[in-house]
């Protein structure tokens, strides 16, 4: 740890990566000997396709990427925590919404891409790949020396975006009829007979009673018949 605190932040300014990445780290200090470590607290442009339009982190907006590149034989392992905010509409009542999104990471980051294994045939290096890929690794670019970490970002908020979302667990929407927000107006109805197919079944409902009072009528208020 340095006496300075915005030398620890510095470090990890963002170097312009060969391609101009603005999600690229530079690693090579950290990745130069097994058991160094670094703190790396920095704000990427969120990268598209975390949700939609509807609901999701609008690209470029602000992710913090918070936490420690450990170096290990074979590369890097980030435990970190990812955060943004998601901003969108309920999906019942289309109301604003605007939440923190917050995903702890741990990630591996090799040296080197996976080497094809030596007795293979191709499919059994798309299994490794496979594995790779459910392991959370990000490779490293250029001989080790930097980490672009969009997708790591992508896929730690991809993850917690919902596919339905709501202002709150139980909104209840919209009036389908006239559209009032019915969390603001909880006491918003329409009288039944609005509607012809209620109106039917009301009329029926009101000839059954009806007809039930005249039988009473005829018992003798109902209550003399049993006992
Ligand atoms: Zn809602
Ligand atoms: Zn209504």
């Amino acid at each position: 740890m340095s006496e300075n605190n915005n030398d620890t932040t510095r470090r990890h300014t963002r170097h312009l990566h060969p391609d101009q990445s603005p999600w690229a780290v530079r690693v090579s200090d950290v990745g130069s000997a097994i058991g160094r470590s670094e703190h790396l607290d920095d704000v990427f442009p969120a990268p598209t396709g975390i949700g939609d339009d509807f609901y999701g982190v609008h690209p470029g907006s602000d992710v913090r990427v918070e936490g420690d590149l450990d170096s290990l034989k074979d590369g890097l392992i980030l435990t970190a925590t990812v955060s943004g905010t998601a901003t969108g509409r309920c999906s019942r009542c289309l109301t604003d919404l605007e939440n923190p999104l917050t995903a702890h990471v741990t990630a591996f980051l090799p040296f080197e891409p996976p080497e094809p294994s030596e007795h293979d045939g191709e499919e059994e290096q798309d299994v490794d790949l496979e594995q790779e890929e459910a392991q959370d690794v990000y490779p490293l670019l250029e001989h080790g020396n930097w980490a672009d970490l969009e997708s790591l970002i992508r896929d730690a908020l991809f993850d917690l975006v919902p596919t339905t979302p709501l202002c709150k667990p139980d909104c209840k929407g919209l009036c389908p009829l006239d559209g009032v927000n019915l969390n603001e107006h909880p006491d918003h109805h329409h009288e039944k007979t609005a509607d012809p197919r209620w109106q039917a079944l009301a009329g029926l409902r009101q000839k059954l009673e009806r007809e039930e009072g005249q039988d009473r009528d005829k018992n003798g208020d109902g209550q003399s018949d049993k006992q």
